[in-house]
C-alpha cells in the first residue's frame, strides 16, 4: 500500500524478542531490564499480524530482535511466515553466534537470506564491543552461511576510536567471498546517541581513493536503503547504509513491528500503534481481522515524511535498538 507521500510500503521488520546473547555497548549493555515474556508477541500473534500486513501489500519480512535466534522455535516461525499468502521473502538479521547451529533448520524452513552483524575481526575487540568472546563462532557461522544456499550480507557499525581503523579489512571480506559488506552509520537511537560513529561519505571517498576503478552498483541487493559499489575483481559488493549522511527517507519502504506488538512506522519517533489490546481482547473472526487491517493501514498512511536524526532534541524514540528491533 502507498503512504500519504506516495511511498510503496512492502517491507516489514519483525522483532521477535528483546533478548540477546550479546551485550553490544551501543545497543544493549549489561544490566538492561528485560521484558516479561507475557508482554512479547506469541508466534501465532506474529503470524496473524503478518497475514494482515500481507493483505495490504507487505511482501518481504525481516525477522530480527534482540537476537532472534535466542528465541526457541525461530526456524518454525520462519517456515510459518513463508507460508503466509502474499509473503514472497523472509530474511533474518542475526549476530551470528547461534547461526551455525540453526542454519540447516533455517534453510530447510525456507529462509531466503541472512544478515550477520560483525563490527570487528579482532577477538579482544569483539569481546570489548559485544561483551562476549564469540568472534570465532560468528566467523564460523559466516563460513557456514556462505556454504549454504542463503544470500549473505555482513553489517558493520563503526565507532570512532574503537573499530574505525578496521573499515578496510572489514570491506576486504568481500574480496574473496560472495557476500556484501555494508557499513551502517551509527544512529542516535538508545545508546547510539552517546557514541560517535563514522560518516559513510568519508569511507566512500577513502575507498575510491584506494580503488579508483570502483564502480557504482545500482542493482537491487535487498530490501533496504543501502547504496552499493563494486570493485572489479572482488566477488562481493560494499554497501553503505547512511541514515545520517545520506537521507533515504524518500525511498523508505518499511514498517516495524516491535516484539511487544507495536507498529512503528519510523525509527526516529516514539509513536507506535499498540496492537496488544486488539490481539488479546475479545474481538474475534472477521471483525478482528478488519480491525487489524485498519490499524496497519493507519500506521502506513501516517508514516512520517522523514527522520530528524540531525536534531537530537526532536527524536522522540527513547527506547533501545534491541527492544525496538534493529
Ligand atoms: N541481534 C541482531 C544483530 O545484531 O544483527 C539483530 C538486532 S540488531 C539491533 C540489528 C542491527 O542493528 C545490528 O547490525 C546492530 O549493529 C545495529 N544497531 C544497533 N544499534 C544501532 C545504532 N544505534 N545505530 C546503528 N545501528 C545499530
Ligand atoms: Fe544484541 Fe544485536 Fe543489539 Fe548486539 S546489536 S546487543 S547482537 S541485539
Amino acid at each position: 500500500m502507498l503512504d500519504r507521500f506516495g511511498r510503496s510500503i512492502d517491507y516489514m521488520r519483525v522483532s521477535i524478542t528483546d533478548r540477546c546473547n550479546l551485550r553490544c555497548r551501543y545497543c544493549m549493555p549489561d544490566g538492561v531490564e528485560l521484558l516479561p515474556m507475557r508482554s512479547i508477541l506469541t508466534y501465532e500473534e506474529i503470524r496473524e499480524i503478518c497475514a494482515a500486513a500481507a493483505e495490504l501489500g507487505i511482501r518481504k519480512l525481516k525477522v530480527t530482535g534482540g537476537e532472534p535466534l535466542v528465541r526457541l522455535g525461530c526456524p518454525d516461525l520462519i517456515r510459518t511466515l513463508k507460508s503466509v499468502p502474499g509473503i514472497e521473502q523472509v530474511t533474518l538479521t542475526t549476530n551470528g553466534v547461534l547461526l551455525g547451529r540453526y542454519l540447516p533448520a533455517l534453510v530447510e524452513a525456507g529462509l531466503d537470506a541472512v544478515n550477520i552483524s560483525l563490527d570487528t575481526l579482532d577477538r579482544e575487540r569483539y569481546a570489548a564491543i559485544t561483551g562476549r568472546d564469540e568472534l570465532t563462532s560468528v566467523l564460523d557461522s559466516v563460513d557456514a552461511a556462505l556454504a549454504s544456499p542463503l544470500r549473505v550480507k555482513l553489517n558493520a557499525v563503526l565507532q570512532k576510536g574503537v573499530n574505525d581503523d578496521e573499515w578496510l579489512s572489514l570491506a576486504g571480506l568481500a574480496r574473496d567471498r560472495a557476500l556484501d559488506v555494508r557499513f551502517i552509520e551509527m544512529m542516535p537511537i538508545g545508546l547510539g546517541k552517546q557514541i560517535e560513529g563514522m560518516a559513510n561519505t568519508l569511507l566512500r571517498e577513502e575507498l575510491l581513493r584506494r580503488f579508483p576503478e570502483l564502480e557504482e552498483d545500482a542493482s537491487v541487493h535487498g530490501n533496504g536503503p543501502a547504496a552499493y559499489v563494486r570493485i572489479p575483481g572482488w566477488k562481493g559488493g560494499v554497501g553503505f547504509i547512511s541514515a545520517i549522511h545520506g537521507r533515504f527517507c524518500g525511498e523508505c519502504n518499511r514498517l516495524r513491528l516491535t516484539s511487544q506488538g507495536g507498529l512503528k512506522p519510523c525509527l526516529c519517533y516514539g509513536d507506535v500503534t499498540d496492537l496488544m489490546p486488539l490481539l488479546r481482547g475479545e474481538t474475534a473472526g472477521e471483525e478482528r481481522a478488519a480491525l487489524l487491517r485498519s490499524a496497519l493501514e493507519n500506521a502506513i498512511w501516517n508514516k512520517p515524511k522523514q527522520h530528524c536524526f540531525e536534531e537530537l532534541e526532536s527524536i522522540t524514540e527513547k527506547g533501545r535498538m534491541a527492544r525496538i528491533g534493529g
